[in-house]
């Protein structure tokens, strides 16, 4: 599968990577958040709440597509000793990071709990980064029988 990336084409690769043909091979991850670069909350590194953005992948097309256009500033090298599973799981892990940035301390004080509701990549990734930082019990909700098993692998507590 190709992408036209301005001049340069690259290949799709599994879980969505993309390898820059000019770079023969490298592997490179998107990050998804396209912005307009002169907005209010551009102009204060706020790209990712650009009221003119868009994200990769849901507004335009992105690695489900059979063609999709990519800014190069958009692409970032994977290290060979980050594994394509590993790859594709940077960007969401990097947003519940940046998410749990606002949490106080720089572990959860002893005797907090967290409640996680919905248990996709996400909520799989909030509840390790949670057990991470010290915070228990942490309870996990889903509807979905076979995702309150993988919480309680994840290092969940209890789960509904
Ligand atoms: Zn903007």
């Amino acid at each position: 599968m190709q992408i036209d990336i301005s001049s340069s084409t690259i290949t799709l690769a599994p879980a969505g990577l993309l390898a820059v043909q000019d770079g023969a091979g490298t592997r490179v991850l998107i990050d998804p958040v396209i912005s307009c670069g002169i907005c209010y909350r551009c102009r204060r590194d706020l790209a990712h709440l650009c009221g003119n953005g868009a994200l990769q992948g849901r507004d335009v097309d992105g690695g489900f597509a059979e063609f999709a256009a990519v800014d190069e500033s958009c692409l970032h090298e994977i290290p060979d000793s980050v594994s394509a599973d590993e790859a594709a799981l940077l960007q969401v892990l990097s947003t519940c990071v940046h998410a749990q940035s606002v949490l106080p301390g720089p572990a959860g004080p002893a005797g907090d709990s967290a409640v996680v509701i919905g248990l996709g990549v996400a909520g799989l990734l909030h509840i390790q980064l949670l057990r991470a930082r010290g915070v228990s019990p942490v309870i996990a909700v889903t509807g979905s029988a076979w995702k309150r098993e993988l919480a309680l692998r994840s290092g969940a507590s209890r789960c509904w």
